[in-house]
């Protein structure tokens, strides 16, 4: 899922979004509650119509940004300043559902306690207490048939406490379980593991989903291990910054001797801009800081992206996921 963060994912389209093959787009709670707001959005259509596409959105609950805040969380809910005029904002989970269900997507996730990490084990215990009780409350108040209630699993690296987390979420009525609290700096090895515990725990038959996690090697060792939605904000940041996922691994658009180079970004790549420009003149555009050039990177990475996950999910289906893998693994570390 491409993360359109205020309702549009950075320098794409609506249309945009039908022509790659979008199904979900992640859009985020927290700064459309407080920009426009969503009785706002409610107004429009929802999301839907506010925004023009007509693929599914999925909103998050707001937690993971307010937990980058430093608010002050208690058993009810968590407080924290708004980052658009400091004003002091107060999230429960009963709120959290009623704000997602006025911005109306598809799926609404449920309020959760994301710690930082490395944290004191205490501290993330209590978050996943907090997250249990909290969950339990997200599914009393949900009431749209219409949008699915994903519960979210929390734990840090702990594997007792990702188990635990995991078969308290998997025992409420949810439609599909999000996986939060990594790609928060965490190492790689531990991450396994504790991914590893995570899914052992969910059910197969319903959704999971790994949140915030898009890069090529992230995505192909939880596909591995039985994830299957994403949301990522990388392949668009990477492409305003010039950095170009391609199958020979990343592609630094910036550098000079792209000047002169009339190749296509990535030789293999059905996406739109590879069929039409050469990467002397995407290199150009960015250089000279052409908005043009941001919104052609974003294009490829985010076709590029989707076309990796749709390659491992044909894998799967024809027995050759090991061979895929291999070699995304190969390429990318
Ligand atoms: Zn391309």
């Amino acid at each position: 899922m491409p993360v359109g963060t205020r309702g549009a994912v950075k320098h794409l389209t609506a249309a945009d979004l039908d022509r790659l093959g979008v199904d979900v787009m992640l859009a985020n709670t927290y700064h459309l509650m407080l920009r426009p707001g969503p009785s706002r959005v409610a107004a429009q259509g929802g999301l839907e119509g506010f925004t023009g596409w007509a693929g599914h959105h999925l909103t998050d609950s707001g937690g993971y940004q307010v937990f980058s805040l430093t608010p002050s969380v208690d058993d009810d809910g968590v407080t924290f300043r708004s980052t658009y005029d400091g004003d002091e904002i107060r999230l429960t989970p009963e709120r959290a559902v009623g704000i997602q269900e006025q911005l109306g997507g598809d799926i609404q996730m449920a309020l959760d306690v994301c710690p930082p990490l490395p944290s004191p084990p205490g501290v993330v215990a209590t978050a996943v207490e907090r997250t249990a009780a909290w969950a339990r409350r997200a599914i009393a108040v949900h009431r749209s048939p219409r949008q699915g209630l994903f519960g979210i699993v929390q734990g840090g690296v702990d594997v007792g406490l990702r188990r635990q987390s995991s078969r308290r979420t998997a025992e409420l009525p949810f439609d599909g379980f999000g996986i939060g609290g990594f790609s928060v700096g965490e190492e790689a090895a531990p991450r396994a593991d504790a991914l590893a515990a995570t899914l052992d725990e969910l059910p197969a038959d319903r959704p999971r989903y790994l949140m915030g996690v898009g890069d090529p090697v992230g995505l192909i060792t939880a596909i591995e291990l039985g994830v299957d939605m994403f949301d990522c904000v990388l392949p668009t940041r990477h492409a305003r910054h010039g950095t170009v996922l391609t199958g020979e691994g990343r592609l630094n658009l910036r550098n000079a001797g792209n000047l002169g180079d009339d190749r296509p970004l990535d030789d293999h790549c059905p996406c739109e801009v590879c069929q039409r420009h050469s990467r002397a003149f995407l290199a150009h555009l960015l250089r000279v800081k052409e908005p043009t050039g941001a919104r052609l990177v974003t294009i490829h990475n985010v076709a590029w992206t989707l076309a990796l996950v749709d390659r491992a999910r044909r894998a799967i289906e024809t027995g050759r996921f090991e061979e895929v893998r291999r070699s995304v693994i190969e390429i990318w570390t």
